[in-house]
């Protein structure tokens, strides 16, 4: 039990109540009235003991549903530093596709722990990532290890775009049969704490059969589809020359759509797009610092939501953000809007909803988390407020939680009602020997990709 703290919840709008959280078998049993840590020392006092609910103190902090990212890349974390200043297609051609044609089933090991270790320690509990080409069991397994929710699923790419190495390159056949086989695998893996995704990179590098195979797939196994769409112009330009066709309505026309589809970025969607993605009930994953960093833009996300489209965040990862952090990226969703659309423009409880019920969606997962209600599963963040930059507490607790929060605010963090973080500290896995191992594999990758 989570005892003492305020409580975030989501009814209609964000509400703040004085609130204990009992988690029982994974999920959520019951929101009480804030009284159970007093009777809890109280009993203490009285020197009663015996098996009772395990008490945590939560006094002094806000308890809120864990954050979900749906779009990164855990892949790319040890490429953090080693792709900066780039446009995406350079970015992509002189360093990802390299570093990621050079990885072995430990270094996809080592870069999966890093990122979900600070995934976790940064109040993110539940991912949307897309892999590289090979070796996604290993990713999977360090998901299994570190206890955070993930769908994850391994990067298909068919067709050879420019620039990308041979070692990345497979037939649609053998892409197909892999996804598949890791579907078999690993979907409703951990107690259904994990689940498969479909992954076509984009449309540049894959070929329409592929596509069409992998919204089939999906069908069948009940997974996501997980894709980037419309992130810069030259991608928008590239579809519309080899397709004839705007990329929302390729995708469409491909099987990408619909409630089980994810396109991140989404920067270069019109008007018409937008409200065809709306009528899709298609999810979006709004990447702010990824849009930045890579110069491809700003997505426009209140016009987005205005046409009833579903948006969810993510830090996309490590060589585009570089950090993995929902606090920044909700900080960040919400001013990049403001100078253009006007100070009130996607205020601090829109993109809350966005980086928790919009996430939720995305995964498929909305009746299981996003929010602190009865029957959820138990992902859960305690948020420390001692700090200074916290204070004073008087205004709203969403903005506190927007504005002003940093991911090491984060005390506690718990998953399916297993504590993986407690007291600022990763519990499921060694944090010292996830950096060491991450940054020997690092400097691995770096001399087999040989860069230039
Ligand atoms: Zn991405």
């Amino acid at each position: 039990m989570l005892a003492g703290g305020d409580g975030l919840l989501h009814e209609g709008g964000w509400r703040v109540v004085r609130a204990d959280v009992t988690v029982r078998d994974g999920r959520i049993a019951a929101i009480g009235p804030g009284a159970a840590l007093r009777k809890h020392q109280e009993g203490e006092r009285g020197g009663r003991s015996g098996p009772g609910p395990r008490v945590r103190d939560c006094s002094g902090c806000l308890v809120m549903p864990g954050l979900i990212q749906a779009h990164v890349h855990l892949c790319q974390t040890l490429f953090r530093g080693l792709a900066d200043d780039l446009p995406l297609e350079d970015w992509l051609v002189r360093r990802i596709w390299p570093l990621e044609a050079a990885h072995t089933e430990e270094t996809v090991y080592a870069s999966a722990l890093l990122g979900a270790a600070e995934l976790l320690l940064g109040g993110t509990t539940a991912i949307l990532d897309m892999e590289t080409v090979r070796h996604t069991d290993a990713a999977f397994r360090a998901l299994e290890r570190i206890g955070i929710r993930a769908t994850a699923g391994k990067c298909l790419m068919d067709a050879h775009p420019e620039g990308a190495p041979l070692a990345l390159a497979e037939s649609t056949d053998t892409a197909l049969a892999d996804a598949e086989a890791l579907a078999e695998r690993w979907h409703g893996g951990a107690g259904g704490r994990l689940r498969v995704c479909f992954a076509p990179r984009f449309v540049p590098s894959c070929s329409g059969p592929l596509l069409r195979a992998t919204s089939d797939l999906a069908e069948r196994f009940d997974a996501q589809l997980h894709t980037h769409a419309a992130e810069t112009i030259v991608e928008r330009e590239t579809v519309l020359r080899t397709t004839g066709l705007d990329e929302i309505a390729y995708l469409d026309s491909v099987g990408i759509a619909g409630p089980r589809a994810v396109l991140a970025h989404c920067v270069w969607v019109d008007l018409h797009e937008m409200n065809r993605l709306a009528r899709q009930g298609t999810n979006v994953a709004h990447c702010p610092s990824s849009n930045l960093k890579l110069a491809s833009g700003i997505a426009k996300v209140p016009e987005l939501l205005a046409a009833g489209c579903r948006v969810a965040i993510g830090a996309d990862a490590a060589p585009c953000n570089n950090r993995l952090d929902a606090f920044a990226e909700m900080r960040l969703a919400a001013l990049v809007q403001k100078p253009r659309l006007g100070a009130d423009a996607l205020p601090a409880a829109q993109v809350l909803e966005l980086a928790t019920l919009g996430g939720a969606h995305a995964l498929g997962l909305d009746a299981e988390i996003g929010s602190i209600a009865p029957g959820k599963r138990a992902d859960l963040v305690v948020l420390d407020l001692r700090e200074p930059h916290l204070h004073p507490l008087l205004g709203d607790p969403v903005s506190l939680v927007v504005y002003a929060a940093c991911a090491s605010d984060v005390r506690d963090v718990v998953v399916d009602g297993r504590p993986v973080v407690l007291g600022h500290e990763l519990v499921t896995a060694p944090v010292d020997a996830i950096v060491r191992e991450g940054d020997r594999c690092a400097a691995e990758l770096h001399r087999l990709a040989r860069l230039t």
